[in-house]
C-alpha cells in the first residue's frame, strides 16, 4: 500500500488578500475536542460568538451568527433568502465580487439591475443614488472592500437613501470585517456579510452575517413549516409554495437557520464545532484588542508598506482616494515577469503574494496587511525580499530606499 507522509505544512509568511495566517491562540482552539451541539457547554459558545459578532458588526441586531461554508455560503444565505424570484435589485459593480453578487442575484431569479464603474475606482454615493431612483429596486447589494481592485467604496450615504426609501441595503464586507470600521446600523445597512480567513485571521470556513429586524421581516414571510415537503403557513402561500419552494435552498434557509441559532435550537444541520471554537477564539481576540485599536494597527502597517513600496520606486494601482486600507496593489513593473517573482518570493523566501483576476492579470500584484498577518515584521521581510527579488529580475529600483521609509514611519509612532 502506498504511504503518505505526515502532514507538515511550511511555515509561511502569507500577505494575500486571504487566507492569511492565524493567530496561534485560533490554532489551538481548532485542536479542542468535539462537544455534541446541543450540549449546553456548546450553545452557550453559540451564544457568546452571537454577542461577539454583534460588537464586531457594530449593531444592536439580534441576528448575528455564522453561515458554515466559506464567506459566499453567507452571500448565498442572504440573498438565496432575502430575494424572492422577480424582485427587483440593483448591483452597482466596481470588481470581481460585484460580478458574484450579479451571479448569485440571477441565480435566485432577481430582475437584475446593474450600473459599473471602471475597475480600481468606486462610485459617487449620488451616481449609486440617481440610479436607485431610477430602477426602484426592492434591494441594493454592494461590495465594502474590494479585494480584486484594493478599493473600498462609502456606504454612509448609499444606507440612509435605502431606508428613507425602504429599500433594503445587503452588503459584503466580507474583507473589511475587522480590518476597517464596518458600521453596519450607523449606515444603515440592512444585512451585512463578513468573512472569517481575512482581517478576522480565522481558516476559511465560515460566514458571519447579521440582519435587522427589516430584512428579517423579509424572511420570515417567506418562512415555511417542516411537514414532510415543506408547506406554506400562510392561508396565501400554500398554492405559490407548490410552484416553488419558497426559500429555494434547505442549507442557505436563513429562517431554518435562525431556528437553530435560537434557544428553540431546531436542528438543521450539525454545527461545525471546530470552526466554531476558531471564530469564537478570533472574536475574542478582536474584541481584545479592541476594534478601534485594530484598525488603526491595520492603518499603521499599510502606510509602512506603501512608504516603503514608493520609496522603492513602485507604482501603486488604483484611484488612491478610495485604497482599501487592507490591501495594496502594484502595478508590475515593465519587462518584468510577475509570475516569477511571486514564485521567487513563494520559494526562496516563504512569502507569499497575491496575483490577480480578470482585465488585470498580468498586470498588478495584491499584498493583503490583514489580522494576524498585519505587523511589523511581516511588512519588513516582504519589503527586504521583494526588493531582492525585483532586483534579481532586472528591475531599476531605488536600492535601500523602501525598508528605510518603512523603518521611518515605525519610528514616527
Ligand atoms: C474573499 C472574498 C469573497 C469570497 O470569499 P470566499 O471565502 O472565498 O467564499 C467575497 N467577497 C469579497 C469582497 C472577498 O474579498
Amino acid at each position: 500500500m502506498k504511504r503518505y507522509a505526515e502532514l507538515a505544512p511550511s511555515q509561511r509568511t502569507i500577505m494575500t488578500p486571504g487566507p492569511v495566517e492565524v493567530d496561534p491562540r485560533v490554532l489551538r482552539a481548532l485542536s479542542y475536542p468535539i462537544l455534541g451541539q446541543f450540549d449546553p457547554q456548546f450553545t452557550a459558545y453559540m451564544n457568546d460568538t452571537m454577542e461577539m459578532l454583534r460588537a464586531l458588526f457594530r449593531t444592536t441586531n439580534h441576528w448575528a451568527f455564522p453561515v458554515d461554508g466559506t464567506s459566499r455560503s453567507g452571500i448565498e444565505a442572504v440573498l438565496t433568502s432575502l430575494i424572492e424570484p422577480g424582485d427587483k435589485v440593483l448591483i452597482p459593480i466596481y470588481g470581481r465580487f460585484g460580478n458574484l453578487l450579479y451571479e448569485i442575484a440571477e441565480r435566485v431569479c432577481a430582475e437584475v439591475a446593474f450600473i459599473e464603474k471602471e475597475w480600481g475606482t468606486v462610485f459617487d454615493p449620488e451616481e449609486v443614488i440617481s440610479a436607485i431612483h431610477r430602477e426602484k429596486p426592492a434591494l441594493v447589494l454592494m461590495v465594502h472592500g474590494e479585494t480584486s481592485t484594493g478599493r473600498m467604496q462609502p456606504l454612509s450615504e448609499i444606507g440612509k437613501a435605502c431606508r428613507e426609501l425602504g429599500i433594503l441595503f445587503v452588503v459584503d464586507a466580507v474583507a473589511t470585517i475587522g480590518g476597517v470600521p464596518v458600521n453596519t446600523d450607523e449606515w444603515c445597512i440592512d444585512a451585512v456579510i463578513g468573512g472569517t480567513q481575512k482581517c478576522l485571521s480565522v481558516p476559511s470556513g465560515m460566514a458571519p452575517i447579521t440582519y435587522n429586524e427589516l430584512a428579517a421581516a423579509k424572511i420570515n414571510a417567506r418562512k415555511t413549516i417542516e411537514r414532510g415537503l415543506r408547506t406554506a403557513t400562510d392561508s396565501e402561500l400554500p398554492n405559490l409554495a407548490i410552484k416553488r419552494p419558497v426559500i429555494q435552498s434547505n442549507y442557505f434557509d436563513l429562517a431554518q437557520l435562525q431556528d437553530y441559532w435560537s434557544p428553540a435550537r431546531l436542528n438543521h444541520h450539525t454545527e461545525m464545532t471546530s470552526m466554531l471554537y476558531a471564530l469564537r477564539e478570533g472574536l475574542r481576540l478582536v474584541l481584545e484588542e479592541g476594534l478601534d485599536e485594530r484598525f488603526a494597527r491595520h492603518r499603521l502597517h499599510e502606510s509602512a508598506l506603501v512608504a516603503g513600496l514608493e520609496a522603492m520606486g513602485l507604482t501603486l494601482y488604483g484611484d488612491p482616494n478610495c485604497k482599501l486600507p487592507v490591501v495594496t496593489c502594484i502595478t508590475i513593473p515593465e519587462g518584468i515577469d510577475g509570475e516569477s517573482v511571486r514564485s521567487m518570493l513563494l520559494h526562496t523566501f516563504g512569502i507569499e503574494i497575491a496575483s490577480s483576476f480578470g482585465s488585470l492579470k498580468g498586470k498588478i500584484w495584491r499584498i493583503g496587511t490583514m489580522g494576524y498577518s498585519c505587523r511589523q515584521p511581516n511588512v519588513l521581510q516582504l519589503l527586504g525580499a521583494l526588493e531582492a527579488v525585483l532586483i534579481r529580475h532586472g528591475a531599476k529600483l531605488h536600492t535601500g530606499a523602501g525598508l528605510q521609509a518603512a523603518l521611518d514611519v515605525y519610528d514616527q509612532t
